[in-house]
């Protein structure tokens, strides 16, 4: 079948036998906290996808990483999801590399050469705040930072090796500084709590993370420039881009469904691979940006209309291949309608389409976008 057949070979290109061995998981077995699909993703190399060779990475190209993520979310959205969140923490350390070479690269090199998984916690647990506030409680002492404080959800909570996350360090003009930690998950004073209270996506290990009393040396910190939004926004476009190709990989395995029993007539099954493969050629075209250097406030903007598009032919794709499958197919087992609730939460991760509209409206009339 040509369906997925793109995504699977270049997943077979970087992580051979990942997709095989996946394949014989059953699906609610993976989506379950604790499941096998973190190991074998680990095993097979994963963690050094998107790291460049020169640190002992993959090296792969935004093209090649949303073609294994499509591929990888089609079996698994907990591992999709969960990989995501490693794979923006690892765009981000990246993009820090002009603000300190020597520690990027030995973090870099380390997640690439023992396969460390990276979370990365910015969310609080409150709704109507953006992600990049932060409550936590910094203090300055001789050498670096006390943290106190909680992030939920933080996915890869259990499994993770290295943790990162937004703090505001204050400074003595009181106007706090926006930085990014990144410790190992042994520090002291990092514990773990259960948080997410609901079986979808539980395979992401999406819980609580606190820091009590944590110690974090100055080299664990890195300071964001307030003025220059660059490097946040080069997140952000990974973090967009590499979530909604999850999330469409999702859907991607309703579809796939909907092909391999050959349900619903010929122009049902073409309409939703026009729906589909339209939102990931559109998505392609973000990656082509970015290979060919496009980055900063215009490809963030452009990669949330994307986002926001495929969202809402998620939604339709979604609904029809589930109408097609019938009843019989959602009612002898929970794959089904469990693939359905997986691809809703798209709208939850940050910034939500309604959050960001009048950002988008302003953005349109010709000023700059601003995501805060
Ligand atoms: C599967 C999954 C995994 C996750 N993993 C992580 C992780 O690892 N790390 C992490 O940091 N976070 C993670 N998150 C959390 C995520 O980042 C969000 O912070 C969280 O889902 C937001 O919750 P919320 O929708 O209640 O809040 P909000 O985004 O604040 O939205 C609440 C409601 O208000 C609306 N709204 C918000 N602002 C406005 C506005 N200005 N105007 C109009 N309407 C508005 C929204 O659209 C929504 O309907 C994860 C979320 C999911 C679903």
């Amino acid at each position: 079948m040509s369906f997925l057949k793109r995504e699977r070979s270049t997943l077979a290109e970087f992580m051979p036998g990942l997709d095989e061995a996946l394949a014989k998981l059953p699906l609610m077995e993976m989506e379950k906290p604790g499941s096998a699909a973190l190991s074998l993703f680990r095993k097979a190399g994963g963690p050094g996808l998107l790291i460049p060779a020169r640190f002992g990475g993959r090296g792969a190209t935004p093209l090649q990483v949303i073609h294994v993520q499509r591929a990888l979310a089609a079996r698994s959205p907990s591992l999709a999801i969960a990989t995501t969140m490693h794979h923006f923490s690892v765009a981000s350390v990246i993009g820090l590399a002009e603000l300190d070479p020597e520690r990027v690269a030995e973090i870099l090199a380390l997640i690439a050469g023992q396969n460390l998984l990276m979370a990365s916690g910015f969310a609080e647990g409150r709704s109507g705040v953006s992600v990049l506030w932060s409550g936590m409680q910094v203090k300055r002492v001789p050498g670096g930072l006390v943290i106190n404080g909680s992030k939920k959800p933080c996915s890869l909570a259990a499994s993770m090796d290295l943790f990162t996350a937004g703090v505001l360090v204050p400074t003595e003009s009181g106007m706090p500084h926006f930085a990014v930690i990144a410790i190992p998950a042994n520090t002291a004073g990092l514990e773990r709590k259960p948080f997410w209270g609901t079986s979808i996506l539980g395979g992401a290990e999406s819980d609580e993370v606190i820091l009590r009393e944590a110690y974090v040396p100055d080299e664990q910190a890195f300071y964001y420039s307030n003025e220059n939004p660059a490097l946040l926004e080069l997140s952000f476009l990974w973090f967009e881009m590499v979530i909604t190709v999850s999330y469409l990989g999702v859907a991607s395995a309703l579809v796939e469904r909907v092909l391999n029993a050959a349900k619903g007539t010929a122009t049902e099954r073409t309409r939703l691979a026009i729906e589909i493969e339209g939102a990931a050629t559109a998505l392609e075209g973000i990656a082509r940006a970015m290979m060919a250097g496009e980055s900063g406030n215009d490809a963030l903007a452009q990669v949330l209309f994307v986002r926001y598009a495929a969202q809402a032919a998620i939604g339709r794709i979604t609904a029809l291949a589930a109408e097609l499958l019938g009843g019989m197919a959602f009612i002898c087992s929970s794959d089904v309608g469990y693939l359905l609730a997986a691809t809703t939460a798209l709208a939850f991760h940050p910034p939500s389409r309604l959050s960001l509209t009048d950002a988008l409206d302003a953005y349109l009339s010709g000023q700059r976008l601003n995501m805060s």
